[in-house]
């Protein structure tokens, strides 16, 4: 075993013996769908408290090796990431501010007491796997190769406690376009019975438990004919949260964009990029808390023209309709608003190279 001591990582690579041929390949990228098919490699780092991070590597894609009694399968010691790595029409691929991402799941791991891995590390684990697999980033129009950094508790040991051995992972995933047939409005689901995470709890940090938290009324979700869940703050179930992994945004008539502020939703990137757009427009924007009746009353009055929802999957998603349990507000076939669009539409043209990126928030991975 080798062992590297200090930073940044070196990664050793094993290209794999099964990667796919072209041809086979190709078809998976003319239909990629999102989250179906993985490319060729792995990206993998281990971690114990005697040794740090070590054993930075690039292997073949494959299931990993967990002992029944790894404390991730038992307690839920889990962390990860999410985003995309953009084709431009030169050929060249580009993360989307990954060194964000990088200090988020610094971020998670304090909260669940996983290690720090170096932002440096992070940004190099995505350049170094989407470099190994750069054919696997499709080209067609809203296409990407979605990445998923994720970081597990892997001791062998059932005793409760933070785990002395981790692992931190990258998989790849080509993403076809998220609105195959354009942009659609969706109808959201309020979720009174339940919430996906409470005060002190762990709603600011992107941890599978969450999720796993959100899976209950998503189906109370649909059972409702609804896309996705709106969850309330926990304590007084008065206050607007975030969808189950998606931001909010409430854009005003005078052209204010208002997003809630709490400590238990998770900050997306997505989100900030949006806020700072908007700025730089000359839009007031205010991150503060939202009740749900200021959500209602605004729709009602028309004082609320367009609201969205936003997250790195589909950028933006305009919302239609706000349906509980006895009331709605909003109509379901609600066009999508024109602001909603238009930072979309911004936001994609910078991450596609299409338009100058004024905040730097590329960063090229391959030439
Ligand atoms: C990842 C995530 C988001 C969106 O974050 P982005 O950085 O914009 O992709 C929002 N809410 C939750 C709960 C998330 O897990």
């Amino acid at each position: 075993m080798t062992t590297t001591t200090g930073f940044p990582l070196r990664f050793e690579t094993t290209p794999s013996a099964a990667a796919r041929a072209d041809a086979e390949r190709e078809v998976i990228l003319a239909d990629p769908g999102f989250g179906k098919h993985f490319t060729d490699h792995i990206i993998a780092i281990d971690w114990s408290i005697e040794e740090g991070w070590h054993d930075a590597r690039v292997q073949p894609y494959g299931p990993l090796q967990l002992d029944p009694a790894a404390s991730v399968l038992h307690y839920g010691q889990e962390i990860f990431e999410g985003l995309k790595a953009y084709r431009h029409a030169d050929g060249s691929v580009w993360a989307f501010r990954p060194e964000r991402n990088a200090a988020r799941l610094r971020k998670s791991a304090q909260r669940m007491a996983l290690p720090e891995l170096p932002d440096e590390d992070f940004v190099e684990s995505i350049a170094q796997l989407v470099r190994t697999d750069a054919r696997w980033v499709p080209d067609a129009p809203e296409t990407s190769l979605y990445l998923r950094p994720f970081m597990i508790a892997n001791e062998s040991f059932l005793g409760v406690r933070s785990a002395h051995r981790v692992g931190y992972y990258v998989i790849a995933s080509p993403a076809g376009a998220y609105f195959a047939n354009g942009v659609a409005p969706v109808s959201i689901w309020l979720s009174t019975e339940y919430s996906r995470a409470g005060k002190g709890g762990t709603g600011a940090a992107k941890t599978g438990g969450n999720y796993a938290a959100s899976l209950l009324p998503q189906e109370e979700a649909y059972a409702n004919g609804c896309a996705q869940v709106l969850f309330l703050d926990s304590v007084e179930g008065k206050y607007i949260e975030e969808l189950g992994g998606m931001n909010v945004v409430l854009v005003y008539r005078d052209g204010t964009l208002v997003t809630p502020q709490s400590d238990s939703i998770l900050e997306g990137i997505t989100r900030d990029s949006i806020l700072q757009l908007a700025r730089d427009r000359g839009h007031a924007v205010e991150e503060r808390p939202v009740t749900l009746d200021e959500w209602r009353e605004g729709v009602e009055s028309g004082e609320i023209a367009e609201v969205f929802a936003c997250g790195t999957a589909a950028v933006i998603t305009p919302i239609a309709l706000l349906k509980g349990a006895d009331f709605s507000v909003g109509s379901e076939d609600a066009p999508a608003g024109e602001l909603t669009m238009s930072l979309r539409e911004e936001l994609t043209d910078i991450q596609y190279g299409r338009r100058p990126d004024p905040h730097g928030w590329m960063t090229k991975l391959v030439d």
